[in-house]
């Protein structure tokens, strides 16, 4: 049995995180009982709503489910016969803009989401640059929503801010969705004044496959309404749903692990990495801002480059998983997150092992 180490919580390809006892308790909760469903997710959204200070919530399967249906949602806006027919023409309310350099692949790619949903995306600006004027100068009367990715994956500079994004929204009375699916913050994106706001359960909150779009009270109705229509074939288990709301309470308990904490964690990892031969390590902060600490490697080795280093990390049975994300560059990244003392010792002597010294 192969033993995974290094999750890379922002992509699915480890299965994103691992849930606690509690949330498997609850899961467990979920799977023996039977619930009315509707009432199940009209509660679970409002307690979590009232936990995170907005009108209304949802509980979905993915934030991509979210995604769809938020699309779905805010062209149809409650409309009984574009439930069943979302994609019929007669609906030309359904151009989706976003900036540019946020149409990324996080795993599939937004606008085959926004699609899904119905929509037609508008890409406003350049890969590299959008200005809020980029985004206004194309709102006309089949705007349906402004969308704006807030993630690592995403182009970092000359883009609107998201204050600036709820501006060009407000001053045109139209809705802006907002992804955050990997995020931290739970309550920021709804305070900032975005109408729908949507996280991935498995990534930051670290609870089971599940999704959440809170909002605006009509908003999140017409997202609900999608259940019997498009969202059907995304439809939540109550075993994830039960498990989702333990998940979300336990980290507004606990929040996340402090800068203090994981530096603690991470600086004694990079000083082992510093004394194997072929590598430089040092500790960089997340890339999107966010309070998360990696080691950084730059890989030096006559023995082999980044990408061979990569493969036979995964090779074995004990497999470790990197961030690959600049191994074109040579660099490899070790993120900490779930991963304690003993085995981060285990990927210290496996990359002992696999350059020597
Ligand atoms: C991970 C991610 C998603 C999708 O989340 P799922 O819950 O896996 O569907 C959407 N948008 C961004 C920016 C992501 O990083």
């Amino acid at each position: 049995s192969r033993t995974s180490y290094t999750p890379e919580y922002l992509s699915t390809i480890l299965g994103v995180s691992k849930v606690s006892d509690k949330v498997s308790e609850a899961q467990k909760t979920g799977g023996q009982n039977f619930f009315v469903m509707k009432d199940l997710l009209k509660e679970t959204g409002a307690y979590l709503a009232h936990r995170l200070g907005s009108e209304d919530a949802f509980i979905v399967s993915s934030a991509s489910a979210g995604i769809a249906q938020s699309v779905a949602a805010v062209i149809g806006k409650g409309d009984a016969y574009h439930l069943m027919h979302p994609y019929d023409s007669r609906y030309q309310c359904k151009e989706i803009i976003i900036p540019k350099g946020h149409n990324v692949n996080y795993g599939t790619s937004v606008e085959l989401m926004i699609q899904q949903g119905g929509g037609k995306v508008v890409e406003a600006g350049y890969a590299n640059e959008c200005t809020p004027e980029h985004i206004d100068m194309n709102i006309t009367e089949n705007t349906a929503a402004i969308f704006y990715v807030k993630s690592h994956h995403t182009v970092q500079k000359s883009v609107l801010t998201v204050e600036e994004a709820v501006m060009v929204a407000k001053e045109h009375s139209v809705p802006l969705i907002i992804d955050v699916a990997a995020e931290e913050d739970l309550t920021k994106y709804y305070k900032l004044g975005c109408d729908l706001v949507i996280y991935s359960g498995a990534k930051a909150i670290e609870g089971p496959s599940s999704g959440l779009v809170l909002g605006k009270e009509e908003l999140v109705s017409w997202v609900r309404m999608q259940s019997s229509g498009l969202g059907r074939s995304m439809k939540i288990g109550k075993e994830n749903i039960l498990g989702f709301v333990e998940a979300v309470d336990q980290y507004l308990d606990l929040g996340s692990e402090s800068k203090e904490s994981m530096l603690a964690r991470l600086n004694p990892f990079i000083d082992a990495l510093n004394l194997i031969p072929g590598i430089k390590a040092q500790c960089v902060q997340d890339g999107a801002g966010r309070e998360i600490y990696r080691a950084s490697v730059k890989v030096d080795s006559k023995l082999m480059n980044a990408h061979e280093l990569i493969d036979r990390l995964k090779d074995g049975n004990t497999a470790v998983y990197t961030r690959e994300y600049q191994a074109n560059n040579g660099i490899i990244e070790f993120d900490i997150r779930s991963v304690n003392e003993d085995e981060m010792s285990v990927i210290v002597d496996k990359l002992k092992n696999v350059l020597g010294g």
